[in-house]
């Protein structure tokens, strides 16, 4: 058994261990287990379901994007911080729309913290201080399945002894497994988390609730759950998609920050997202050193402009907006609305990535990668920003998205 870090969900377990003989793996949860066992992969580099060679496929991908006028180049959040870079560059080489798949998770988020800034933690304070832990509009018993144990639920820490050291809320519009854990459950109608949030602060700052309800919440409840977060040594709220894709999106976030501000005149509290995949921080992070922004970057001017409503992927193919584009180890076929999907099919789509999925259906050039984690190194930041190197452990003809993406820019600059 070799130890490796697991590259399926945003808690980028590092202690989970993986045997590349015999294919078994220890501590893994059931995610991970699926990423770290025999899977179908894309077996060839193909054009138009043609096997060529890497080197042909890469060509025709090149082709493909100089000859654009505005490629979309999408994904990311599946692959390591070197293969990002060399991504954010070459759509800045090809004039194209950088975008990574927090434009449909935790995009609005991000435009919270731009206007609030974000008092943050990470796991590991969690795990050894947070003595109240608020999962809000998230589900990590099925998302994260090893979050409560190694970071928040049940985890053991320098100040957090025991289980009963700890309480757990969980907000949400319904009962889900994760509310299971929790000391308290409380049930928000759906749309209606702005409010609650609004209602605690007003409780925190001193003023009363005069009315019986706020969002389906009791005002007992909104009393009691304020109470739990003024006494608090040290809380953290841990939020998901439940608030950036509900109503009120970036509001909700912004919103859940005041509170936050708020108490932390009285006491220490932290809050932050839940991510997804293991580096959509990643995604976000190195278009931010490279380039300034996020995501939702259009370079076809020869410089970056920032505009989620514009340029993120589902808006640029719901327009027509672009005319090829670059998939990079996501699947957006399998989860993007019908109208953008529509787009796809018609444009030229190059596709890169270890597994066949939907989006392969309508690649007209598939380049298959070696899987991170596994047959390829680099480095990933785990959901509270944290760099983890991710280890190859296996040799492999597969190429890393590293080099393929490389590759690329190198036929780029001899042009
Ligand atoms: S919780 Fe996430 S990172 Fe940890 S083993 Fe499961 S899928 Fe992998």
């Amino acid at each position: 058994m070799e130890k490796v870090v697991c590259t399926f969900c945003g808690s980028v377990c590092d202690d989970v261990e993986f045997d590349p003989n015999t294919f078994s793996a220890r501590k893994f949860c059931a995610l991970g287990k699926s990423k770290f066992s025999k899977k179908e992969r894309i077996k060839s580099p193909m054009i138009n379901g043609k096997e060529v060679s890497y080197e042909e496929a890469i060509e025709k991908a090149v082709e493909i994007l100089v000859n654009s006028k505005r490629p979309l180049l999408y994904g990311w959040a599946s692959t390591v911080n070197e293969a990002i870079r060399a991504g954010v560059i070459l759509a800045e080489k090809v004039g194209g729309v950088y975008d990574q798949c927090s434009s449909v998770c935790h995009g609005p988020g991000t435009l919270a913290l731009i206007e609030e800034g974000i008092p943050g933690g990470t796991l590991g304070t969690i795990k050894n201080r947070a003595d109240v832990v608020i999962f809000w509009g998230c589900n990590p018993m099925e998302a994260h399945p090893r979050h409560a144990t190694r970071y928040s639920v049940m985890a053991k820490g320098f100040l957090i002894k025991d289980r009963k050291d700890r309480k757990v809320i969980v907000v949400d519009v319904r009962e889900t497994r994760s509310a299971k854990l929790a000391d308290i459950f409380v049930q928000v109608k759906p749309g209606y988390d702005y409010a609650v949030f609004s209602a605690l602060r007003m409780i925190v700052k001193g003023e009363d609730i005069d009315i019986d309800e706020v969002g389906g919440v009791s005002r007992d409840k909104l009393y009691e759950v304020a109470e739990i977060m003024m006494n608090a040594k040290y809380g953290a709220i841990l939020y998901g998609l439940g608030l950036t894709q509900s109503r009120g999106r970036d509001r909700n976030v912004e919103n859940a920050i005041k509170l936050v501000q708020q108490l932390n005149r009285k006491t220490r509290w932290i809050i932050w997202p839940m991510r997804g995949h293991y580096n959509v921080v990643g995604a976000g992070e190195v278009p931010t050193w490279e380039v300034g922004y996020q995501y939702a970057i259009d370079f076809s001017r020869g410089y970056p402009r920032f505009s989620p409503s514009e340029f993120s992927a589902v808006e640029v193919l719901k327009r027509r907006d672009c005319d090829s584009a670059l998939i990079v180890a996501s699947d957006p076929v399998a989860h993007f609305p019908k109208k953008a999907v529509e787009h796809l099919k018609r444009i030229p789509v190059i596709q890169i990535d270890p597994f066949p999925n939907m989006t392969t259906l309508v690649a007209d050039v598939v380049i298959p990668s070696a899987i991170t984690g596994i047959e390829a190194e680099g480095t990933a930041y785990r959901m509270d920003g944290i760099p983890l190197r991710v280890k190859k452990i296996i040799d492999t003809e597969y190429w890393s998205d590293e080099k393929i993406l490389t590759e690329m820019l190198k036929i780029i600059d001899k042009r």
